[in-house]
C-alpha cells in the first residue's frame, strides 16, 4: 500500500526568527517527515527556517525537493544539497509546482512570503481547487495575532467560520503528525 501523504509542503520563514523553538521546530518537522517516508517540498532555499527544515531532513536521510524562482536563486540561497532542485521561471511557477507535487501543507513561524503562500493554499481549498489538508503550526503562539484577526473576520461577517476550518491549527510539531497520521486520501 503507498503511503499517505506521500509528500509534504512546509512553508516557512527564510529567517529564523528570534525565538530558538522556532528553529528547533523546523528542524523537528524535516527530521519527523524523513522519518516517516515522506519527501518534503519546499521553496528550495537554504537560509533561515526553510533551511534548518531541509537540512534535517536530509541528514536524516528524507527526500527533499525545492523549487526556487531563478531570480531569487542567488537572493535567497538556493540550496545546492538537496535531493532535486527544480529553477522555475518565476514565483507563480513555483508556488503552484509546490502545491501539485504535495499531498498536505504545513505553516510554520515566517514572515510575508509564508503568509502568502498559506494564504494562497487556503483561498484555493476555500474555492475547491484541492482539497488537501492544511495545517498551521502555532509554535510558541507565534501565529495567535493571525488567529485574533480570522476570528475578528468571522466575527465581522467576512469570512465563514467553515472555512476557517480548511485549516487545523496545533501547537506542536507532534501534532502535526497526529493530523498528517490520521489524513486520508
Ligand atoms: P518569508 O516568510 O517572507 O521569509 O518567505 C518565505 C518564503 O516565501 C520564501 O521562499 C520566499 O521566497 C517566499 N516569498 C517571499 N515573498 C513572497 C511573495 N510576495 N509571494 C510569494 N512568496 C513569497
Amino acid at each position: 500500500m503507498s503511503r499517505y501523504p506521500r509528500a509534504v509542503c512546509v512553508y516557512c520563514g527564510s529567517r529564523s526568527g528570534n525565538e530558538p523553538a522556532w528553529k528547533e521546530a523546523a528542524a523537528a518537522l524535516g527530521a519527523g517527515l524523513a522519518a516517516r517516508g515522506i519527501e518534503m517540498v519546499y521553496g528550495g532555499g537554504n537560509v533561515g527556517l526553510m533551511g534548518a527544515a531541509a537540512d534535517a531532513a536530509m541528514a536524516a536521510g528524507g527526500r527533499v525537493t525545492g523549487i526556487i524562482p531563478r531570480d531569487l536563486e542567488v537572493r535567497e540561497h538556493g540550496h545546492r544539497a538537496v535531493s532535486e532542485l527544480h529553477v522555475v521561471d518565476s514565483m507563480h511557477e513555483r508556488k503552484l509546482l509546490m502545491a501539485k507535487l504535495s499531498d498536505a501543507f504545513v505553516s510554520l513561524p515566517g514572515g510575508l512570503g509564508t503568509l502568502d503562500e498559506t494564504f494562497e493554499i487556503l483561498t484555493w481549498r476555500q474555492l475547491r481547487f484541492h482539497d488537501k489538508p492544511i495545517v498551521l503550526a502555532d509554535i510558541g503562539g507565534y501565529w495567535q495575532p493571525l488567529l485574533d484577526l480570522l476570528n475578528a473576520q468571522v466575527e465581522h461577517g467576512f469570512v465563514d467560520p467553515a472555512h476557517l476550518s480548511l485549516m487545523t491549527v496545533v501547537r506542536s510539531v507532534e501534532d502535526v503528525f497526529a493530523v498528517l497520521d490520521a489524513a486520508g486520501p
